[in-house]
């Protein structure tokens, strides 16, 4: 565990390596997924169906989610 501190405050995005899917969703479990919101600090990956349906737990502005594995807040928008 590393707590480092998030003085960045210009979002990166982090690239998936090309010609690879997502791993499976942690809610529903499929695989494949051609999109997942995935968390930045941790290996949390949720599909967008199941983002829509925990939207009302995982956020509350609607511009940011929060992982429920780590505590992390992540951006939507980011690719
Ligand atoms: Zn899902
Ligand atoms: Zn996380």
């Amino acid at each position: 565990m590393s707590d480092q501190p998030d003085a960045t405050p210009v979002r990166r995005q982090r690239r998936k390596k090309q010609g690879r899917t997502y791993a499976p969703c942690v809610a529903c479990k499929t695989d494949g997924l051609p999109f997942a919101w995935t968390c930045r600090a941790c290996d949390f990956v949720m599909c967008q169906e199941c983002m829509q349906e925990n939207l009302w737990g995982m956020t509350c502005n609607n511009l940011t989610w929060t992982c429920p594995d780590c505590g992390t807040e992540n951006n939507f928008g980011q690719r």
